[in-house]
């Protein structure tokens, strides 16, 4: 079979699912918000209605099994809000994954923390335990937990190192809406969580973030943080710490409660399609599927993300490879770069220090230069011949780099 990129016939010439997925729910939703005339979400209610903001707040709280929410403008600005609420000042060290969006290391170097390098897990690309505690040193105040594509991180393991070296632990929960580790909304396992809204994940309001907690004392300093340093319940001039405007819109809420209820069959019909695709793509030589650990009880398959056989990789260029694969009318995107290796978090760095900063992590740098393969999100809710498709057109390519 000749591949298309020579001009072969594709595998696929139909798209994959839309996104984001609404109908009439939403439009009424944003209608209520829109006819009340409260936009902001400064609190009050609407003659007597519990405004959006809120309500949202509690719902999500609950669906990750937390006590208390405060939304705010993005995923970023959730870990920022997070960092500081705990306590992180500037010059401490804060340990995060290189592989993740910039936004969990820029989060902390925005007030001048410092993100610091743990090294990820050959099999399953989430923050390894005991590179953490490697890299723990006298500065360090906090480790940044992501749950890369949905797939919970080492939580018990984390935790314990937490506890034993004084750290706050966050979790940077943006890719894992609905997901569980050990039986647990992640987002409540740590010491805070956060999440994003932005309109690639999951659950979205075109933007938008959520900072998590089971402790009153820190939600009350979150919320300060998010509303400009007033305290729940005091004066509207009454400033008692810093604070910045970090609100999200009723508008915002009204969107997220709809989309809210799409959730639980959108997390079902990605698993359905990972479970097939798991099954089709381990049938394929010259692919390595993920581990996953048995104590994530539930995944959130924000992004599906596979590995070329180190065999393979070694043969292939990863770039050549995805534009065979492109070609053949499947979009598998690169994935990340290694944060330890990018400029904009190592120039900021050294703004802030003063002085240079080299990490090395071996193991996630060669996964990203050469074996590492995602499915963009919406890809996961289309139709189960889409699986079928995706598995025919790397097979095909991968037969097209003999063996
Ligand atoms: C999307 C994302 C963020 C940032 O969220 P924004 O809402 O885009 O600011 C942070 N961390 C991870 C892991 C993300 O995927």
């Amino acid at each position: 079979m000749s591949l298309a990129i020579n001009g072969g016939t594709p595998v696929r010439t139909k798209g994959f699912a839309k996104w984001p997925v609404f109908d009439e729910l939403e439009q009424d939703f944003l209608l209520r918000a829109l006819k009340s005339g409260k936009w902001g979400g400064v609190g009050g209610t609407w003659n007597g209605e519990e405004p959006f903001i809120p309500r949202f707040e509690r719902e999500f709280a609950a669906l990750q099994d937390s006590q208390y929410g405060v939304s705010c403008v993005n995923g970023t600005v959730a870990i920022t809000v997070a960092l500081q609420a705990l306590g992180i000042k500037p010059g401490d060290e804060v340990i995060v994954p290189p592989f993740t969006f910039i936004a969990t290391a820029t989060a902390a170097l925005a007030f001048g923390a410092i993100p610091v390098f743990a090294d990820i897990e050959e099999d399953t690309l989430l923050i390894d335990p005991v590179e953490v505690e490697a890299a723990i040193t006298p500065k360090t105040k906090a480790i940044i937990a992501v749950h890369v594509a949905g797939a919970p991180a080492n939580m018990t393991r984390l935790l314990e190192i937490a506890r034993k070296h004084n750290l706050a632990l966050i979790e940077d929960a943006a890719q894992a809406v609905g997901a569980r580790w050990e039986g647990k909304g992640v987002g409540a396992i740590g010491d805070m969580g956060t999440f994003s809204f932005q309109s690639s994940k999951n659950l979205n309001a075109g933007e938008g973030g959520i900072v998590l907690t089971n402790s009153e004392t820190l939600w009350t300093t979150a919320w300060s943080i998010c509303n400009v340093g007033r305290i729940p319940n005091g004066g509207w001039y009454q400033h008692e710490m810093l604070g910045q405007n970090y609100r999200i819109t009723d508008i915002q809420a009204a969107l997220l409660l709809a989309q809210m209820t799409r959730l639980e069959a959108q997390m079902k019909q990605r698993e359905a399609n990972v479970a097939l695709l798991n099954r089709l793509l381990s049938g394929i030589n010259g692919i390595s599927l993920l581990k996953l650990d048995p104590r994530i009880t539930r995944h959130a398959n924000h992004v599906y993300v596979f590995k070329l056989a180190p065999d393979l990789a070694q043969r292939v260029n990863k770039e050549e490879f995805i534009r065979r694969v492109a070609a053949e009318g499947i979009p598998v995107f690169y994935g990340y770069v290694p944060l330890n290796r990018t400029n904009a978090v190592l120039n900021a760095t050294k703004d802030w220090l003063g002085e240079e900063r080299v990490y090395e992590c071996p193991v996630c740098e060669r996964l990203c230069n050469s074996e590492v393969l995602m499915l963009s999100q919406s890809v996961l809710l289309s139709e189960e011949q889409a699986m079928y498709d995706i598995a025919e057109a790397l097979d095909k390519v991968i037969r097209s780099y003999g063996s």
